[in-house]
């Protein structure tokens, strides 16, 4: 689908003809099962714009996230070059709040422009209406609106974010003391390239687990049973874990069912060796969420969606 109008009336004959929508753009962050049933929509639209305010870009959905990233440091902004080389489009970024290296999407978030499938009608979406939270937004267990467009403004002046101790490190590595967006996006790219198996490669939807967030007392807990992790403050005496190192400490690299195995490289990252299906990927995260929770008593949850087969 390339334009709004295709689009519309796609979702017309759809609805005609009481068929399920799928919505699917570069499927970086989707679990396909055997058999899909339903009209399933590709979104292409494409499109770059900048203003009314120079700090202001309008891209379609199917633009290529990281092509976006590199065009707007090209325009001089910044604030998206912790989220370099985020696999997937534009249009997908607000379903789960893309987020890395300490910055979200929602960061610079304004507006997005959506079709409701219910009502065929076209709706503009502000942030608060989104309720962006922790890999999630009010779109993520929703199939009732595609977007087609998201508008974000962006910082004219730089205020790089370079809290990440990996990010810092790799920067002092190269000598930069004052890097410019392009460097922090470089070094990301680089740190993402060498810990990240490519999907391209060995296919895979990145994180498999969200970072649980716990109450401080039970991380001391874990603590105690030398389960030592990495942790950053949350508010309300909450922490955010880190889910990878979790899997690191219960030594789960290497574990597998079927084709599906916790890479070697990143144990948050399920890989397919072969041509495993859906079951067998549920078939390992239950193993893992089951270990975690007799473990350390968390819960682990799923970040990418399942589509539905029905
Ligand atoms: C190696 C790797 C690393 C990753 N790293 C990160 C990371 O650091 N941080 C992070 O947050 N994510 C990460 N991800 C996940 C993924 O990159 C993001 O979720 C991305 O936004 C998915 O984009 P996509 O175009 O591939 O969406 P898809 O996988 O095609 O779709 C994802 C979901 O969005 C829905 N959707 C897509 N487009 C639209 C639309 N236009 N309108 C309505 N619904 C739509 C789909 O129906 C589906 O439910 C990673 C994935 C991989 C493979």
């Amino acid at each position: 689908m390339n334009d709004e109008t295709t689009l519309e009336n796609a979702c017309k004959f759809a609805k005609a003809n009481s068929l399920k929508l799928n919505i699917i753009a570069t499927g970086s962050n989707i679990i396909l099962p055997k058999i899909l049933s339903g009209l399933t929509l590709k979104i292409d639209i494409l499109g770059i714009k900048y203003g009314p305010r120079k700090n202001i870009v309008s891209v379609g959905a199917g633009e290529n996230w990281h092509a976006l990233v590199l065009d707007t440091i090209n325009h001089n902004l910044s604030g998206l070059e912790n989220l370099s080389l985020i696999p997937g489009s534009a249009g997908a970024a607000p379903i789960q709040n893309i987020g890395a290296y300490g910055v979200e999407f929602s960061n610079f978030f304004l507006s997005l422009r959506a079709i409701d499938v219910i009502t065929g009608q076209w709706v503009t979406f502000s942030k608060s209406e989104c309720k962006f939270g922790y890999r999630d937004s009010m779109f993520r267990n929703s199939n009732r609106y595609i977007i087609t467009s998201v508008t974000l403004e962006l910082d004219s002046e730089f205020n790089p974010i370079v809290s990440y101790p990996g990010v810092k490190k790799a920067l002092a590595s190269k000598n930069i003391r004052s890097p410019t967006a392009l460097d922090i996006s470089d070094v990301i790219c680089q740190i993402r390239e060498s810990k990240l198996p490519n999907p391209k490669e060995l296919p895979n939807v990145g994180s498999f687990f969200k970072n649980p967030i716990i109450s401080t007392s039970k991380y001391m807990d874990l603590k105690n049973q030398f389960i030592d992790v990495p942790y950053w403050d949350e508010s309300n005496g909450m922490v955010k874990i880190s889910a990878g190192a979790l899997l690191d400490k219960l030594n789960c690299k290497g574990l597998s069912e079927g084709n599906i195995k916790v890479s070697k490289l990143h144990s948050l990252v399920l890989v397919n060796h072969g041509k495993a299906v859906d079951q067998d990927v549920l078939a390992l995260v239950s193993k893992l969420q089951a270990l975690v929770k007799q473990k350390c008593n968390i819960q682990l949850n799923v970040e990418p969606i399942f589509l539905s087969p029905k």
